[in-house]
């Protein structure tokens, strides 16, 4: 933080990776966790965590930035909007401890990516395997309406992030919004786009350079709660982005095997 910068309220310091962490992409994850870039978004998410809501006044907000989580030799990455007030900007982890990653994990985990079929905290262990979670936007934004000039404040962490994600080849946006996000993520890094763009569509499927893109509707409230998004539409998007990536079929145990990763 410079010292031109607010004060935080109500939220503590953020834990940096040990010398025994210290990846890549554990430092750009410490980056992304130290970013104010975008006043309205930082005001926000330390408003939400030093008032809390009721269900959860006894807790301690996460109330920053959240990197993204997962198996760093990833084939497939998943690019959600941003975090919710309440889940990822309270607990510290993408998709943890809110309805839609209720149904993220229990999808991940039915098609044999995640190790269990619910996550609520940011400590329980949660592990994925081939499968690497991050975000459009870093910081939860209100009524999670980010706008387009975040999510280009945000792009070059999740260009980064790619970039250091060097197995991923299938990349699964979660939404119009995470959709153009890619699009511009991958003409960052050099891909030619075609032209006309590619248009966002749920199953919408898309090649560029090394990358295949699968659209799949966000798995907001709004979406799973009125049926446009149900776990079955979402699992055969995960599936097909498996069978893109080259990994195998899930094993009975529900853990996957990926060529050359080292996976059982
Ligand atoms: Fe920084 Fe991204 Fe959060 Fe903006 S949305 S403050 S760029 S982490």
């Amino acid at each position: 933080m410079t010292s031109g910068e607010p004060a935080r309220v109500g939220v503590p310091e953020a834990p940096r990776s040990t010398s025994a962490q210290v990846t890549p992409l554990a430092r750009l994850g410490d980056e992304i966790v130290a970013c104010r870039r975008c006043p309205r978004l930082v005001a926000w998410r330390e408003a939400v965590a030093r008032d809390k809501v009721a269900r959860f006044a006894a807790e301690s907000y996460w109330g920053r930035p959240l990197p993204g989580f997962g198996d760093p030799d990833a084939r497939i990455l998943l690019i959600g909007l941003a975090p919710a007030a309440h889940g990822g900007n309270r607990t510290g982890r993408v998709f943890t401890g809110d309805r839609s990653g209720d149904f993220l994990w229990s999808a991940l985990h039915a098609t044999g990516m995640a190790d269990r079929a619910s996550s609520r905290r940011a400590d329980d262990g949660l592990t994925l395997r081939g499968e690497y979670v991050a975000a459009a936007v870093r910081c939860a934004p209100p009524q999670n309406r980010p706008t387009p000039a975040e999510r280009d404040a945000c792009g070059p962490f999740l260009v980064r992030e790619l970039g250091l994600l060097a197995a991923v080849r299938v990349i699964v946006p979660l939404g119009g919004f995470s959709w153009e996000a890619a699009l511009r993520t991958l003409a960052a890094l050099g891909e030619a786009v075609p032209r006309p763009r590619p248009r966002f569509g749920h199953g919408g499927e898309a090649s560029i350079g090394p990358y295949r893109l699968v659209g799949s509707y966000h798995p907001s409230q709004q979406n799973t709660f009125t049926g446009r998004l149900t776990p079955a539409m979402f699992e055969a998007v995960l599936r097909r982005a498996r069978e893109l990536a080259g990994l195998s079929a899930p094993e009975a145990s529900g853990r996957l095997s990926a060529p050359g990763s080292g996976a059982p």
